[in-house]
């Protein structure tokens, strides 16, 4: 599946979570029914820090692939994790012919203490790569940041571990999100200079309620331009005003980026499948 679509010059992805309860499974399933129905290239499904609930996203991923028949991909976090979780998680996917993962650090989880932070196992997404290329045979993406990982001293030595990653064997990259065009071209720029070759897939945050800015910025740091703060104050308190901008705003975004020839395209959906299909009808 990967090295098909890294021949292409466009994709369109989403990307989902498990949801927290249990009881949230069937409604979990009939979201991706509708998401299948607009034919993405491939579904990515998160993967909570600490790892507890690593079989909800290999349960999720399996649906994709064996009853939806569309290709997944499940992120991977190694925050919390030794090489026995790893190496168990790497063959329940391979059981359920998951064989693409995204590999992350993830962030500290709340319940871990600064300590063991620091003496994590695993340090990096490079070491988690390095890992999962020597003894697995899964296909290994990874993450990169537009304007910067909020820890990194600066966009070069972010981007200095974004061709680490490549050179461990990342085949393909999906952004944080981002909401200025201009940020993402500087980026892939730079990245291109600092030898990346493998894809870059752009991450797309649609914007549908005033309050989504706060939560979002906060956890991407991504930074928020006039334009689409002038949007939130106008219609903040008129919900579906807000969700019509917010949309139109993602996708005059996506329409931007394939028009300069960045063409691969992963939307976090946020498990909203009706706003999904908005979007990609209006493409
Ligand atoms: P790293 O690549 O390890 O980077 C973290 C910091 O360390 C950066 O500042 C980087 O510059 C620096 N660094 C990188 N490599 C090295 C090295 N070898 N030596 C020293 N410094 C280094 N989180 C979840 O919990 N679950 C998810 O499913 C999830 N999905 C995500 C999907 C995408 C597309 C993105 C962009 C993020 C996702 N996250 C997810 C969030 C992610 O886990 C956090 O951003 C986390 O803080 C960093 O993860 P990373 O893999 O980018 O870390």
């Amino acid at each position: 599946m990967l090295n098909e679509m890294l021949q292409k010059d466009s994709s369109l992805s989403f990307e989902v979570f498990p949801p927290k309860k249990d009881d949230e499974f069937d409604n979990c399933f009939k979201v991706l029914d509708s998401l299948s129905e607009l034919s993405p290239d491939f579904i990515s499904v998160t993967y909570g820090a600490g790892g507890s609930r690593s079989k909800k996203t290999v349960e999720i991923a399996s649906y994709i692939q064996n009853t939806l028949k569309i290709d997944a991909m499940a992120h991977m976090t190694c925050v919390g994790s030794n090489e026995n979780d790893i190496l168990t998680v790497a063959n329940d996917l391979k059981k359920e012919g998951v064989s693409h993962v995204l590999a992350l650090r993830g962030d500290k989880p709340r319940d871990m203490s600064e300590e063991q932070f620091a003496q994590r196992i695993f340090p990096h997404a490079t070491d988690l790569i390095r890992f999962l290329n020597s003894n697995t045979s899964l296909d290994v993406s990874a993450s990169c940041y537009p304007e910067k990982h909020p820890e990194a001293i600066s966009i070069d030595s972010d981007i200095a571990f974004m061709k680490m990653k490549q050179d461990m064997g990342a085949k393909m990259f999906i952004s944080q999100l981002f909401f200025d065009n201009a940020d993402y071209y500087r980026f892939v720029e730079r990245a291109d200079r600092a030898g990346i070759v493998v894809p870059i897939v752009a991450g797309i945050m649609p914007i549908t309620s005033a309050k989504q800015i706060g939560s979002t910025v906060t956890l991407a740091g991504s930074s928020v331009p006039k334009k689409l703060a002038d949007i939130c104050a106008r219609y903040g308190e008129s919900p579906e005003d807000m969700r019509q901008a917010g949309i139109a705003y993602a996708v005059d975004q996506i329409k931007d980026l394939r028009k300069c020839g960045m063409g691969h395209i992963h939307i976090y959906c946020m498990n909203k499948p009706k706003m999904t299909a908005e979007i990609c009808r209006a493409l």
